[in-house]
């Protein structure tokens, strides 16, 4: 057992309070982990404020001044100490709550001190429980102009674990260990990329010579987490691709060549047929495919699924495409019988709404296998639900589906099915490597010719005069227009309400018999959801008042109007999405989003990068910079976001340098059994034992 392995218990001056505290504080269980706590920054402690200097909510300070009064003040539950502590531009005063006798006793009135730590204002600035320091013992302690600043809690200070304890007990650590830690990236890389050894990168993380040796030993760092992530990921793919076979779909078959050469409704853009390419690359194999299919909205993603649905069928294989909601399943379902009308292929409808009679017939085609291709939403997922040989399943808008109802689809067939995800909300490039480094990902990149970007504008609330007579310009030149409210869970009642009185005025404004509005939202019936946006569809609306229920899929080209209320309580990609709506005819569309004006700065970035671009990727770098990784995933994918020093998001070229490595070393070396990959080897090997991936160094 490696000496890193040893409870943080038995490292001198750590008591057994210390070492509970550091446990349940920090996360401190061995000294290995203590060598992994790395600081958060670095302070330069070369650097002196003055008290007039000081600025409210700034981060540590050190000052150096004296102590010139101390007193005891009452307080209604115990007592304080407070010291005033004075320089030659002004005073301030040093609070402590807890063990005031030993402090009181210490105190040297009148005689030069370093003090440390953050400061309160209440009336002037106070420094609550500071590190003191005489300007003597500071002078002669200073070893590095960079001092680490290490994680900490509130309990952690009041119990006098400060920063500077911390920094005695990585020392400690240093000196029980002499500071000589295992190498765990090979020799070549380290030559390669002129990295740090292990050992002195530690080093210079916690007690960092000069700001140069500390940018080293960090990308050094950086380097090696992304690198053993990308290297999991990475394997565990190459694993899928040899353990999980599929159903090699070898013919391109009659119904392919022959929808490709007659009845294409258009020409495909290059990035379809690129795309096209690579799903038939992978159905051919014998591996199954396990693709997610990116592009924004409007990229031509349906007719991408169609002709893999048709690979499908070439070779004897039925096929299975889901979609998150009733009416973009039933959109789906019209969309592609009139694409496949001349083609001799069935397919059927099964959402919750499907009567019990029809299922029993969709049912029994399934099974004895003369039904083709199932177009559904959750539904299809239902136990009852047995295909006669299911060879291909496609989900449409995969964020509203989990994890284990892909893997639901899975156990549809002996074999797995070849499965095909397509997302409208582009992941952003560097989370997509990092998440589903074990699934491969196409992206159709290019727009469809001849379509005219989206004109996207903010306007305030009190400008909605304006924007109404805007709206009567369009609908007089024939269009159709979408007014959306947003509906969060939390608040539904509300947002009902706003809803319905946002439907009010515009009736108001805009009355029968001249206009004819439609209204969709999430409390109505399937039913007559579907009844209203076939009166959109088919123009007999001129308005669409709805709730984001309209947000995926919903395709009615001749609308050219998308006015958003209350758009700063969308998310990016929500906003991105439902501005998809429009724009998918041969006129000039438009975006509106409508706000008050009061708006966080956060709301504000999001609506200007709204007006700025219409590239969906660009909007999801954004978003990512703003919410960060964690919350764009959700909870459940952000395990492997937590990353202890590098940053998804600023460390984006480490990121693909590591990628990069990792993908080249498991080419040269998929067993990694070659000597040189002895350390990668070995460390790897303790990282399939662990959670934390700093727990493999030793
Ligand atoms: P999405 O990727 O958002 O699902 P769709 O597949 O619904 O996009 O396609 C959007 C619209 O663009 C549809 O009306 C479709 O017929 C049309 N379309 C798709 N590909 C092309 C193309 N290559 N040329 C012209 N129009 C296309
Ligand atoms: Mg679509």
């Amino acid at each position: 057992m490696s000496v890193l392995q040893t409870p943080i218990d038995y490292l001198k001056t750590v008591g057994p309070n210390r070492a509970d505290l550091l446990k349940k504080e920090l996360g401190v269980y061995t000294y290995q982990d203590l060598l992994n706590l790395f600081p958060n920054r670095y302070l330069d402690r070369t650097q002196y404020y003055k008290i007039n200097q000081l600025q409210r909510n700034s981060a540590e300070v050190q000052i150096v001044g004296k102590i010139i009064h101390i007193k005891m003040v009452e307080q209604k539950r115990g007592k304080r100490l407070v010291a005033t502590f004075a320089d030659e531009t002004g005073e301030m005063e040093l609070v402590w709550f807890r063990g005031h006798k030993w402090i009181k006793d210490s105190l040297k009135l009148n005689t030069p001190y370093v003090i440390f730590g953050k400061c309160n204002w209440y009336n002037g600035f106070t420094m609550p429980h500071p590190e003191l320091e005489l300007l003597a013992e500071h002078k002669a302690s200073i070893k590095s102009s960079m001092q680490a600043i290490y994680p900490s809690t509130e309990k952690l200070n009041n119990k006098g674990i400060s920063n500077r304890i911390k920094i005695k007990l990585v020392q400690i650590l240093f000196e029980e260990t002499k500071g000589r830690f295992q190498e765990t990236l090979s020799p070549n890389i380290l030559e390669e990329f002129n990295l740090l050894s292990k050992s002195e990168a530690l080093r210079n993380i916690h007690f960092p010579k000069n700001a140069e040796l500390l940018a080293k030993a960090q990308f050094r760092l950086k380097f090696e987490e992304l690198f053993y992530i990308q290297l999991q990921l990475v394997r565990k793919n190459i694993t899928r691709k040899h353990k999980i076979k599929g159903y090699p779909f070898d013919q391109v078959g009659e119904l392919f060549n022959e929808f490709y050469q007659n009845h294409l409704p258009f020409e495909l853009t290059n990035a379809q047929k690129r795309v096209i390419k690579e799903i038939r690359n992978d159905l051919g194999s014998s591996a199954q495919m396990n693709r997610l299919l990116q592009g924004d909205v409007g990229s031509g993603k349906t007719i991408v699924a169609l002709m893999t649905v048709l690979l499908a069928i070439d070779n004897d294989f039925q096929a299975c495409l889901m979609a998150p909601t009733e009416i973009l399943a039933t959109q789906h379902y019209n969309g592609l019988k009139e694409l496949v009308k001349d083609l001799p292929i069935t397919l059927k409808l099964l959402t919750g709404s499907t009567k019990t009679a029809e299922r029993k017939v969709i049912h029994q085609d399934l099974e004895d296998g003369s039904l083709n291709l199932l177009i559904g939403t959750h539904a299809v997922l239902e136990d009852k639900v047995q295909f006669k040989n299911l060879g291909l399943a496609i989900i449409d808008e995969q964020h509203r589906f989990g994890v284990a109802q892909r893997a639901k689809l899975w156990k549809k067939n002996t074999v797995p099915p070849h499965i095909l995800v397509m997302t409208a909300t582009p992941i952003p490039r560097t989370l997509a490597m990092s998440l589903y480094g074990d699934l491969d990902i196409s992206v159709i990149d290019e727009l469809p010719p001849g379509r005219k970007p989206i004109k996207t504008v903010h306007r305030y609330d009190s400008n909605r005069l304006k924007v109404f007579a805007f709206i009567r310009d369009e609908i007089k030149k024939g269009r159709q227009v979408y007014i959306v409210y947003p509906l969060i869970q939390e608040s539904e009642q509300l947002d009902y309400k706003d809803l319905m009185d946002g439907f009010e005025s515009i009736s108001r404004d805009f009355p029968q018999p001249g206009y004819q509005i439609s209204i969709v939202h999430g409390k109505m019936k399937p039913a007559d959801k579907e009844y209203e946006m076939q009166r959109f569809a088919k123009g007999e609306t001129q308005i669409m008042v709805a709730t984001t229920v309209i947000e995926v899929g919903v395709n009615v080209p001749n609308a050219s109007v998308m006015i958003i209320e209350s758009a700063e309580r969308f998310g990016l990609s929500q906003l991105h999405q439902l501005r998809g709506r429009v724009g998918r005819g041969a006129e000039q569309s438009f975006c509106i989003l409508m706000t008050g004006y009061k708006l966080s700065n956060e709301a504000k970035t999001r609506l200007e990068a709204m007006v700025k671009t219409n590239d969906g990727f660009e909007l999801s770098e954004v978003d990512l910079k703003l919410r960060g990784p964690g919350d764009i995933m959700g909870t459940q994918q952000s395990g492997i976001l937590n990353l202890k020093i590098a940053d998804i998001v600023k460390d984006n070229d480490i990121l693909k340098l590591a990628r990069h490595t990792a993908i080249r070393t498991l080419k040269e070396d998929p067993n990694l059994s070659l000597e040189k990959n002895k350390l990668i080897n070995y460390t790897y090997q303790l990282l399939g034992k662990h959670k934390n991936i700093w727990n493999y160094i030793s």
